[in-house]
């Protein structure tokens, strides 16, 4: 049983040289976790793990794949390495591997059935993407290294869905700083799960090198250090901070849950309801030449992704972006070659009615296009989650769509008053009169210009 399965991995662990008397492994509610064993403090090092044990591309480099492998991206050829290792009864991983879960509830991982709960939301389009990233990456491996190293590669063993596998488990499994180049995936220091409550202090993983003086030629030995990231007793389970800027549609693509707590559990200052907003000057706009040249003078394009969180409101990049894409008419003279250099500077502030008034009304259009969009609304996902009883992937589909769907009302509420205020803002002309002195604080004309 599960029991016997953590005696096992920490044994093995215990003799290939892991060290932390502070944690043990067990069964914890979100599968393998660690538990304290003694009273740690924010900070403490809890676990060494050498890089002796690391799965890693020195790991590839030094097996069988080694040659193969030659040139792959590192996650790459990692993930063709866990491959080869799972299939491997005799592998020194083999209780680690062993340990792994075999099917991770990512979005990337649900039948059509499941994904058709996520229908109008953009954790969808993200999930669409990338599957197909993976399955180019995937063909293009077929073609380039599994074909004609077949001796090697075991068609029937390398296959897409268990790249897929291996993709996910180094998704969830991986952090900095031992991603990108430097990724691995390191026994037992994976097993820390994360904390909703926690804030994001100081970096719970710390590559420490041990290398560089003592150990020339012999290869590295680097550690990972597991530090705690907040106090925990003897007894309570050591947490962390899986990344305080992600979202919850990032956390389900990375790991497969979401944080719904609000309150106490809910992470301190940390929303996970958010929205990558993609906005676009069209390509039939009279003026989009002019307008790509504004944007491309201050470091912007014609399509951009603006990220919403809730609680936050439209960014005042946002809005510049939108009156530019919005100016037309008689405002249309801000684009001429004359006004380059200060056009963005220009339409960083309410340009005239007219444009405040079609950004809003194209903004509240487009809004409620996408939340006619979904297939349920606010509501009906509010009372989904208020009866408790969702299954896992069930409730990581509608509290994200029911994210996104929140953020979407804010900003149909906000760009509403907007739309209500457009009297009391001061437009270009305005602002051009009594820059030139011309306009007194009231809005009157000084009388040396109009005199009676
Ligand atoms: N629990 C993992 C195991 O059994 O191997 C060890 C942690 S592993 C780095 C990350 C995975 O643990 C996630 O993909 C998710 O499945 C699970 N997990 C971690 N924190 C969680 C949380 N707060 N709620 C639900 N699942 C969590």
């Amino acid at each position: 049983g599960a029991e016997a399965q953590v005696q096992t991995i920490w044994s093995w662990a215990q003799s290939h040289g892991i060290q932390g008397e502070a944690v043990k492994p067990a069964e914890v509610s979100e599968g393998l976790g660690l538990i304290a064993q003694r009273p740690v403090n924010a900070g403490d090092e809890i676990l060494n793990v050498p890089e002796s044990v690391w799965i890693n591309l020195a790991a590839v480099q030094n097996s069988s794949l080694g040659k193969a492998c030659e040139g792959l991206k590192p996650w790459v050829a990692v993930a063709l390495f866990l491959i080869h290792e799972s299939s491997n009864p005799s592998s020194k991983w083999r209780p680690y591997l062993d340990s792994l879960p075999k099917s991770l509830d990512s979005p990337l991982f649900w039948s059509d059935e499941e994904l058709a709960e996520l229908v109008g939301t953009q954790l969808l389009g993200s999930v669409t993407g990338y599957l197909e990233f993976l399955e180019n990456e995937y063909n293009n491996l077929v073609e380039e290294v599994l074909e004609p190293n077949n001796k090697i590669f075991n068609p029937a063993v390398y296959t897409f869905d268990g790249f897929k596998w291996a993709f996910g488990i180094l998704r969830s499994r991986t952090f900095s700083p031992l991603t990108g180049e430097d990724i691995a995936l390191v026994p037992i220091a994976d097993l820390v799960n994360h904390g909703k409550g926690l804030g994001d202090g100081s970096p719970s993983w710390v590559r420490k090198g041990t290398s560089q003086f003592w150990n020339i030629g012999k290869g590295s030995s680097d550690l990972l250090t597991v530090r705690a990231s907040a106090n925990f007793s003897a007894g309570e389970q050591v947490l962390m901070q899986y990344g305080a800027t992600k979202s919850n549609a990032d956390l389900a693509l990375d790991y497969g849950f979401v944080e719904r707590d609000r309150g106490s559990q809910f992470s301190p200052g940390i929303e996970r309801d958010s929205l990558a907003l993609s906005l676009e000057i069209s390509p039939d706009d009279r003026f989009v030449d002019d307008k790509a040249d504004i944007l491309e003078i201050n470091g912007f394009q014609c399509s951009m992704q603006f990220d919403l969180s809730r609680g936050q409101g439209p960014s005042d990049e946002m809005i510049t972006f939108l009156r530019l894409s919005a100016l037309s008419g008689p405002d249309s003279f801000l684009l001429e070659a004359l006004f380059r250099n200060e056009a963005w500077g220009h339409v960083s502030l309410p340009v005239s009615r007219d444009n405040e008034e079609a950004l809003c009304t194209s903004m509240l259009e487009g809004l409620k296009a996408a939340l006619d969009g979904y297939s349920t609304t606010v509501e009906q996902d509010m009372e989904l989650l208020a009866r408790g009883d969702l299954s896992t992937r069930m409730e990581i589909a509608v509290v994200v769509r029911l994210g996104e769907k929140r953020v979407m009302q804010e900003l149909q509420t906000w760009f509403e008053a907007r739309l209500e205020e457009l009297d009391t803002l001061e437009y270009y002309a305005e602002r051009r009169l009594r820059n030139l002195g011309l306009m007194d604080e009231g809005g009157y004309m000084t009388p040396w210009v109009f005199n009676e």
